[in-house]
């Protein structure tokens, strides 16, 4: 063999089945062979289990697939390659022309452009609610034939909690599918609802390092059988090693989450006894008007703190530029504290009376609460907090 040929056959160093690696290799590969051509067309045929190319499946994908599933307790799970990435090829692989969408004012930007823009290219209509309007979703789902309704808790970025039991009795009712985009509230919580497919983008919580994308669609066997063509026919695969980096990842999800949970809890009794502060969202303060809702669906209340300061605008301004330890960009639940200044906040495709219910002002500030000292964190805010107003 010359060496031109050695190069791409490389010596081949196998394991005996009693030798493993503790931490499962990255199968970094696009094609995977049978021994034989009998082999491969049996695979063909569903004949036999294994792996052919990794747009289709891979094992190191598959490996996350399989733990997310159980994390969320369901049985299946696809992910690709971001979070949009697995709400756009859910939505397309769900409904045709025709197909009719129930979904919310307050609900991540991109998603209400995929149903109000995108969609509706393809003859998919839709009915925009209120996250808080319960009795308008029965209305909507009694006036027209519905194919899914979609929608998050707690929902970006004043964490509304959506009431999941009444949702899913009211779809499953009018036979509707429910779809919830479930990423802030996290892979360990709301499984014990009816929900019949949850959404994550696994940019968030799953890596928690913020160094990688990627996004999943969790439920039942059928359902997720049901996508799986269109969704490697669509294509947006997530790489084995960005797999690999999130299965990481979530080694520590658990200690994370609860750690960013607990000193987002303090930072929101801080901001909500400070007299620069109008209104602190988060479900955890007794305050937040649905807190008794939030205890009864979650064990944890999520690591997104926004709040309203009285001095609108400018103040949101002055206090995320005044901040020091937290970077001032989009994203959340990473191990690093982050910032959104009022005048980033999404919302422009809404109408006046949209926005009012989406309860944003223009001194809505969103704070996602990373791993650093709660004593830092804190110093930190009380003095952007003074920074905020202005010195009479
Ligand atoms: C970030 C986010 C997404 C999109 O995820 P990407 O991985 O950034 O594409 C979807 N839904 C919610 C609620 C999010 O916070």
């Amino acid at each position: 063999m010359k060496d031109t040929t050695r190069v791409n056959h490389p010596p081949v160093v196998e394991l005996a089945a009693d030798n493993r690696s503790v931490v499962p290799p990255i199968y970094q590969s696009v094609k995977f062979e049978f021994d034989s051509l009998d082999e491969t067309e049996r695979f063909f045929r569903g004949e036999r289990p294994g792996f052919f190319y990794t747009r289709a499946s891979n094992p190191t994908t598959r490996q996350l697939e399989l733990l997310l599933a159980q994390l969320q307790g369901r049985e299946d799970c696809l992910v690709c390659a971001s979070g949009v990435g697995a709400i756009s090829q859910t939505l397309l692989a769900l409904t045709k022309q025709g197909d009719h969408i129930v979904c919310f004012i307050e609900t991540y930007n991109p998603t209400r452009y995929l149903i109000r823009r995108l969609l509706a290219r393809f003859g998919v209509t839709h009915t925009m609610l209120s996250i808080e309007d319960t009795a308008a979703v029965e209305k909507a789902l009694a006036a027209q034939k519905t194919r899914l309704v979609m929608f998050e808790s707690p929902t970006n970025p004043v964490t509304k909690i959506a009431d999941i039991a009444a949702l899913t009795r009211m779809a499953k009712s009018a036979g509707a599918l429910t779809v919830m985009d479930n990423t802030f509230a996290g892979f360990h919580q709301h499984g014990e609802f009816e929900v019949d497919l949850y959404l994550h983008s696994l940019t968030k919580y799953a890596s928690g390092a913020g160094d990688v994308m990627g996004g999943a669609v969790i439920g039942r066997t059928e359902l997720i059988r049901g996508m799986r063509t269109d969704w490697g026919t669509l294509g947006g695969t997530l790489d084995p090693h960005a797999a690999y980096l999130i299965l990481r990842g979530l080694k520590t999800y658990f200690v994370r989450y609860q750690a960013q949970c607990a000193s987002s809890q303090r930072l929101a009794e801080l901001l909500a006894a400070h007299p620069a502060v109008a209104r602190v969202h988060y479900p955890g303060l007794p305050t937040h008007p649905q807190h008794e809702l939030a205890k009864s669906q979650m064990k944890q209340f999520g690591t997104i703190v926004s709040f309203d300061l009285k001095g609108g605008a400018e103040a949101g301004a002055r206090f995320a530029g005044a901040l020091k330890l937290f970077a001032l960009t989009a994203s959340l639940g990473s191990t690093e504290s982050l910032v959104v200044a009022p005048s980033m906040m999404g919302g422009r495709d809404l109408t006046q009376e949209q926005l009012r219910t989406s309860a944003v002002t223009e001194g809505t500030v969103r704070l996602s609460i990373g791993l650093e000292d709660i004593d830092d964190l804190m110093e930190d805010v009380n003095q952007a907090l003074a920074a905020s107003t202005p010195t009479p």
